[in-house]
């Protein structure tokens, strides 16, 4: 599952010297907080003290205003930027020009060349390290999967013109098919005579072992709630060229179901370590492609299954709702400053796709392990972030912690980045970021010193000296041309 576990196995001499270091830092901040204490039984005691709790509901770790706004999926920044290209009015009439071009510069051009606005990648031209024709071809062939799937349906239901209708996250659906204006139909033909589980426990056993086996490595169950429904999604008419259409549809439409979800199985993939660690560039980007095919693929095999045993079903990767909160929900990890899913297995490296179903199914409670208290002292992505999108408030509470702009789903307990000035940023850059992402303390892959800094991540009293031994490790550093030049020369 992890093919990048190997890369640090060995433990050089500087390791060693700086296993050395951390160690006596430890130990010193150990005896500063707890004399009589040794390191291994203040760390036992404290990370048994303050290990992963589980909690009754979302409600219960965020205050979340019961009078929220559903989110329009328009006012995600993705949406707002790929409106501007197409010249297309947006929902609310504060779009932001700093968008203009972004989405198609990172989304459509992988042969150099934004097809709307016609400018030139001026990385590939200069073939930069992390942006030359064998990095992008490397990120074209990770979304490979994503692309065909869509495209090829698009193509087959779209006939005679051509013409679909596209999500920003790629999905296609044929114009034809559009205009029928029917709530979101369940994909596939469900069969007609139902599966029954014994239990509700036996029907969350089977599915989420299906999951694993259709390539999910993460899964959890959330209960259906309406308040995580995007209010409207916004789809972009363009023919299968990728040109805008001319004819005038409504791209804003209600999100609704034509059955009644009750649950939502949520799907975690980790994104390759060693691409990650070359952020921002088109090797990054292509485990971030990776984890959008595999999104695709084990989605739609699970609502294939489902469907099989008679149920209803909705696949989605970013589409129909907002995928951060569910996957809280359904227990998977915590928000975080920079806005992302933190997991405990591989922190905030990770994707999240997800399965609306009317098959009723023991569900998963949230569980919390210190994410948001570490986040109150570490900064690190706000520190790291190039177009400085991250807010520094040390607590989600402090008054210059306030929404940016439309971008921001407003009444629920969190920092409140500025999206529009992230995407930005990519569309400077001709591909995605996720700088932030590369330099959390919590991306790390398994090994035993890592367990050790993660622990230290649940100790109030050496919370704050973590993040220095994240950096005495040679951890989060971003935008290295070195490490971008030698992924292709390192040994599998
Ligand atoms: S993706 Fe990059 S620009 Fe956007 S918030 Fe993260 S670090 Fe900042
Ligand atoms: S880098 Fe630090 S502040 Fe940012 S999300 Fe990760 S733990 Fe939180």
């Amino acid at each position: 599952m992890n093919s990048t576990k190997n890369l640090d196995k060995k433990i050089t001499r500087r390791d060693a010297i700086k296993i050395g270091s951390l160690t006596t830092a430890v130990v010193a901040a150990t005896a500063i907080v707890s004399p009589k204490e040794t390191l291994a039984q203040t760390l036992n005691k404290s990370v048994e003290g303050s290990s992963a709790k589980r909690h009754a509901t979302i409600d219960d770790i965020y205050k979340i205003d019961p009078n929220m706004r559903r989110f329009d999926q328009a006012n995600t920044a993705f949406c707002k930027s790929v409106l501007n290209d197409f010249g297309i009015k947006p929902l609310n009439p504060d779009d932001n020009p700093q968008l203009k071009n972004a989405f198609m510069n990172v989304v459509f051009s992988s042969d150099g060349f934004n097809p709307i606005s016609g400018l030139e990648n001026p990385h590939l031209k200069e073939q930069k390290p992390g942006h030359t024709d064998l990095d992008l071809a490397l990120d074209t062939g990770a979304l490979g999967m994503e692309n065909f799937t869509s495209s090829a349906f698009a193509r087959i239901m779209a006939n005679e013109s051509g013409t679909a209708i596209s999500l920003p996250d790629g999905t296609l659906m044929p114009l034809s098919l559009y205009k029928q204006d029917v709530p979101l139909p369940g994909q596939f033909k469900k069969f007609p005579k139902k599966y029954k589980f014994e239990t509700t426990d036996d029907a969350a056993y089977a599915i989420k072992k299906a999951a694993k086996l259709y390539g999910a490595d993460l899964v959890g169950i959330a209960p259906f709630e309406e308040r995580w429904v995007y209010n409207t999604e916004a789809y972009i008419p363009f023919d299968v060229n990728g040109q805008p259409i001319k004819e005038e549809v409504n791209i804003f439409r209600k999100v609704e179901f034509d059955f009644e979800p009750k649950s939502v199985i949520v799907l975690g993939f980790e994104m390759d370590y060693e691409s990650y660690k070359t952020q921002p560039s088109a090797i990054g980007a292509a485990a971030t492609s990776m984890g959008y095919s595999k999104m695709m693929e084990t989605s739609v095999r699970l609502a294939f299954m489902l469907r099989r045993l008679g149920y209803n079903t909705v696949h989605a990767g970013n589409a129909v709702g907002v995928s951060v909160p569910l996957a809280i929900q359904a227990g998977l990890g915590e928000s975080s400053r920079m806005g992302l899913l933190i997991t405990e297995e591989f922190g905030p490296r990770v994707r999240l796709a997800k399965v609306y179903t009317d098959l009723d199914i023991t569900t998963d409670a949230p569980k919390t392990f210190g994410v948001k208290q570490f986040c109150e002292i570490c900064r690190k992505c706000a520190d790291a972030c190039p177009s400085k999108a991250i807010s520094k408030a040390v607590k989600t509470t402090d008054p210059e912690n306030k929404p940016m702009n439309d971008c921001n789903g407003k009444g629920i307990d969190k920092w409140y980045n500025d999206h529009q000035k992230c995407l930005s940023f990519w569309g400077e850059n001709w591909g995605e970021c996720a700088v932030c992402i590369s330099v959390c303390p919590y991306n790390k892959i398994d090994m035993w010193h890592h367990e050790a800094a993660r622990s230290i991540t649940k100790i109030p009293g050496l919370r704050n000296l973590a993040r220095s031994f994240d950096e005495i490790f040679g951890y989060g550093q971003a935008g290295s041309e070195k490490l971008m030049k030698s992924y292709w020369k390192r040994r599998i």
